[in-house]
């Protein structure tokens, strides 16, 4: 099916007669120059830790997006030659012909429901280390990102490159244009932001050029002008060519011409591209984490650029209200509503908001769970979203479920994530659920968690699925009911699952690295206690060794009420694992601005109840801190007792119908919790232990990775 066909199809199917008034302009068409959106939902170029390696996975994740009403589906970074190479972190490549069928089976999949298909051409420049292809890195003057986290470390500085370099990169962008339009590409991407190739030639700290590349913002611009002509000039009218720009360093960057560079480089390239996609400089700022950037937090620097082009403008923000959306483009700050954790968290956001279904949006929590994927190497998982990278290789739809074919009773046995998680599964495919929560509440640790400084938003993930649960004619909840074995027995269900959750433990951390012994003392406390608002004394020392973000959290937390907080871990930052969710620079902000203390390699070795005694990791150099109290964040236990029980009281068919979920199975992040609780009510109709493995789609006769020129 041709393009055209493609979107008259989908517009033939847009039913508008559901979609709230005011909505209704989140519907309309936009023209990118030779092509045409078919509506103002443009999921942005996002990290998905989708590679070459899984292009099945892949196709499947943008597939479902443009099923959901996404108008355009893009793809994350594609390298456009071995000179761009981020490994071991994921990316995808257009290298040569032997790229391109993967990726046309995304293209394929996108144009099957009528969206547009983009791909972010991409040149990473200094910021990459080239660890795979050992070429060296490109530079406009061969300055390096000397980046602070180990991850992104590396020892090969780039190289200065010479004008035969900048020709090249202009032939290799030229190159994997021919390559996208192969591959069914219909936007094509010259990427100038993130400390990326094209981002290092505009900005001065980067670029000392002497040539007509650098020095006067018009020189600085000039390599971000070639790299879009270029790709005008292989696309013709076949795509459209969008610049993905970052604006917060430069606006910040007084001009004698201009309003700020920023202003600058807009006005300078206005309408050179057909597409501006304009967002901010640094992950942590551009993706940044609900627990410290609220949704829309782009506008103050973006807004200015639809004023200064005529170009169609997207940008993201979070943005999950369509009421939100609807005032970006009524007050002229964006044409296109960019959505990437968005579009994660809830693929069919478009099609909800279309049919009048708003309530029903899974709206992302800004955990960047996502993210830290990304960081880790693996394909995307996500919080809200059990589903998200499950589309291919387990079948799991987010809106669609396999009935089961007889009449089946679940009892579901704790309100947290994995429980409430598990009963919506369970009753959108059919199953008659009770769910039982023994406190006056739901949302376990969600509930208790969400009320610390920075976490409302996570709330979310209770609220969303205690809704969808209430509109579940075939669930019977109940707060404010413990179970115990022969309780749960009575319901006489086919399925028991216990997701009774974790407990936090007073256990020290050994040199080994290894939780020890616990320090039992009343003055010791854990965040169950926090949490019910037990710790006495004015002096604290949070001690943490969970790692992620509670410790930090529960330091501002107490800090807030007034009292003296020291903040103790053995990990090498505060918070250490933060830096996986973009959090870890805004934690010690937040710390710092609650004037708490940090010591980090630092372990807890005892405590008498006036005083901790604190020693170096590494070199046992001892430290003394005097404090009234410690809460100690570190080990959890599965809550499971009434497992245990029901193994001893059950029956045989009991036994084997008794499942434990989240964190009362292993305790976890809520991510995990949540996928847990998914997966158990999809055993019930499917297999779950068995999923499909990708493979490269690889070319009969193996192809050179360097293209011959
Ligand atoms: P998870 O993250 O695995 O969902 P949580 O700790 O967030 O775990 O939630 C577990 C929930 O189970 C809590 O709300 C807790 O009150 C509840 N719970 C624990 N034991 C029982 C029980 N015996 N009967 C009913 N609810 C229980
Ligand atoms: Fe949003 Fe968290 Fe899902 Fe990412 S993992 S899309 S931040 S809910």
């Amino acid at each position: 099916m041709g393009k055209s066909e493609n979107i008259s199809a989908l517009n033939a199917n847009t039913d508008l007669s559901d979609c709230h008034p005011s909505h209704q302009i989140l519907f309309e068409p936009v023209q990118i120059g030779p092509v045409v959106a078919p509506n103002r939902f443009y999921q942005v170029p996002h990290a998905s830790g989708m590679t070459e390696a899984n292009p099945r996975v892949r196709a499947a994740f943008r597939e479902t997006k443009a099923e959901g009403g996404w108008g355009v589906v893009s793809t994350g970074a594609v390298s456009i030659h071995p000179s761009s190479d981020d490994s071991p972190l994921p990316f995808a490549r257009l290298w040569n012909e032997a790229d391109i069928a993967s990726h046309a089976l995304s293209t394929e999949a996108i144009h099957r429901h009528g969206s547009l298909a983009a791909v972010e051409l991409w040149h990473g420049g200094a910021a990459v280390m080239n660890r795979t292809s050992r070429l060296p890195p490109l530079s406009p003057s061969g300055i390096s990102w000397a980046a602070t986290h180990v991850g992104f470390m590396g020892q090969l500085r780039p190289k200065k490159m010479t004008g035969a370099d900048i020709d090249e990169v202009l032939h290799w962008q030229r190159l994997a244009t021919r390559r996208a339009l192969d591959a069914g590409f219909d936007i094509l991407y010259v990427y100038a932001g993130m400390g990326y190739l094209g981002y290092e030639f505009l900005l001065p700290e980067y670029n000392h050029r002497d040539d007509g590349y650098g020095g006067a913002l018009e020189n600085r611009v000039r390599f971000v002008r070639e790299m879009l002509e270029v790709t005008r000039d292989e696309a013709g009218n076949r795509a459209a060519v969008a610049l993905r720009i970052s604006l917060e360093e430069l606006r910040g960057k007084a001009s004698d011409h201009y309003e700020s560079e920023a202003h600058g480089v807009v006005s300078l390239l206005s309408d050179v591209p057909d597409l501006w996609d304009v967002k901010m400089d640094s992950s942590p700022t551009d993706c940044g984490a609900s627990r410290f950037r609220p949704e829309g937090a782009h506008e103050p620097i973006i807004n200015f650029v639809k004023r200064v082009t005529d170009r169609p403008v997207v940008g993201v923000g979070r943005f999950t209200s369509p009421d939100t959306m609807v005032s970006q483009i009524r007050r002229g700050v964006l044409d296109l509503i960019g959505g990437a954790r968005a579009s994660i968290a809830d693929p069919f956001l478009p099609s909800k908001v279309r049919c009048g279904n708003s309530d029903d949006i899974r709206e992302c929590i800004g955990c960047n769970i996502c993210i830290a994927s990304w960081h880790d190497g693996v394909p995307v998982r996500c919080t809200q979203n059990a589903t998200a990278g499950e589309e291919w290789r387990r079948g799991w739809h987010p809106e669609r479920f396999r009935r089961v074919k007889t009449s089946t009773s679940v009892l579901v046995v704790g309100g947290g994530p994995a429980g409430l998680e598990a009963a919506l599964t369970a009753a959108r495919q059919g199953c008659d659920v009770t769910v039982a929560e023994q406190t006056d509440d739901w949302g376990g640790r969600v509930l208790q968690e969400s009320q610390l400084p920075g976490m409302a938003t996570w709330r979310r993930v209770r609220d969303y699925r205690v809704w969808a649960l209430s509109q579940m004619g075939n669930v019977s909840m109940y707060t404010n009911s413990e179970l115990d074995a022969e309780s749960a027995l009575s319901f006489g269900a086919d399925h028991i699952a216990i997701a009774t959750g974790a407990r936090w433990t007073k256990r020290l951390y050994s040199a080994l690295e290894i939780p020890s012994e616990p320090l039992e003392r009343a003055e010791v406390y854990t965040p169950e206690d926090v949490f019910a608002g037990h710790v006495a004394g004015d002096r604290v020392l949070v001690f943490d060794y969970d790692n992620y973000y509670l410790g930090g959290v529960i330091a501002e937390h107490l800090a807030t009420k007034g009292k003296h907080i020291s903040y103790a871990t053995p990990a090498g930052h505060a918070s250490a694992w933060t830096f996986m969710t973009n959090e870890l620079p805004f934690v010690y902000q937040a710390l710092a601005r609650r004037n708490v203390a940090i010591h980090t390699t630092t372990n807890l070795i005892a405590f008498d109840g006036q005083c901790a005694a604190l020693q170096n990791l590494f070199n046992a150099t001892p430290m003394e801190i005097a404090v009234d109290a410690i809460v100690i964040v570190g080990h959890r236990e599965p809550r499971d007792t009434l497992f245990q029980a029901l193994q001893h009281e059950g029956d045989e068919t009991h036994r084997t119908a008794v499942q434990l979920l989240g964190d009362a199975l292993a305790p976890g992040a809520i991510v995990h919790a949540v996928h847990s609780g998914h997966s158990f009510a999809r055993g019930l109709v499917d297999d779950t232990a068995i999923y499909l493995r990708d493979e490269p789609v690889v070319p009969a006769e193996p192809l050179a990775a360097f293209p011959k020129q």
